[in-house]
């Protein structure tokens, strides 16, 4: 699956809205300093679903929202795009026979953020869950950022283990796994304050 375009607007410097096209496999992006370079990877990590402000290089999720210049007035909402080419049908399960995948992330002023994957209203969870096992996501290898390698090289044993079980498709069953564990413990525990209720009664 390869990302293909990148739409923004009203994402930190990009105030208009605005079309990346990457037409290839390998694609450089090059400017002067302070020119949005950084932006670009801050708005791709945002709409894979980042909720910490501080990893996006701002203090608050408003933050993203374009806070004005000295030529234009802040404007209300951030909205990010990212299309996925999936003509390899790479991506697994209901989607994997759409050529295309679009996921979009808007944020108001308020804080209200919404997710949506080709056009309908989904959960921040549904944009997680899409990308879990496939190396993208916002915290996955699929972004190299400065200090990542130095980072990997000295990370714990376990630490390791979750990149190598991202890249070898397990930490989807990981995650499912982990939520059934959950699930059957709330069962249990409803089951036990069931049994108390009927002592009780009986
Ligand atoms: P460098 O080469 O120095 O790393 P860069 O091209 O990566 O630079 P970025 O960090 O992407 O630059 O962009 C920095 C610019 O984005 C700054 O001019 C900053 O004022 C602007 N910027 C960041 N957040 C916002 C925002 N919310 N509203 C308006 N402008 C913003």
């Amino acid at each position: 699956m390869r990302l293909s375009k990148i739409r923004l607007a009203g994402f930190k410097s990009f105030v208009d809205p605005v079309t990346l096209n990457l037409p290839s496999n390998l694609v450089g992006i090059l400017g002067p300093n302070g020119c949005g370079k950084s932006n670009t990877i801050d708005a791709v990590r945002w709409v894979m679903g980042e909720s910490s402000a501080r990893n996006l290089r701002g203090q608050a999720m408003e933050d993203v929202i374009f806070n004005g210049s000295s030529a234009r007035k802040p404007v209300g909402l951030a909205s990010v795009e990212l299309v996925f080419d999936n003509t390899a049908a790479q991506l697994a399960g209901p989607y994997a026979s759409y050529a295309e995948i679009a996921i979009k992330r808007q944020v108001g002023r308020d804080g209200s953020s919404k997710f949506f994957l080709n056009g309908s209203r989904c959960r921040r969870r549904d944009i997680t869950d899409l990308f879990l096992g496939t190396g993208l996501g916002s915290r996955s290898y699929a972004i190299i950022e400065q200090g990542m390698i130095a980072r990997l090289i000295e990370a714990k044993p376990e630490e390791l283990r979750a990149s190598l079980e991202e890249a070898a498709g397990i930490s989807r069953y990981k995650e499912r796994r982990r939520e059934t564990e959950t699930r059957i413990t709330h069962t249990r525990d409803n089951l036990a304050r069931l049994a108390d209720l009927r002592e009780e009664l009986a």
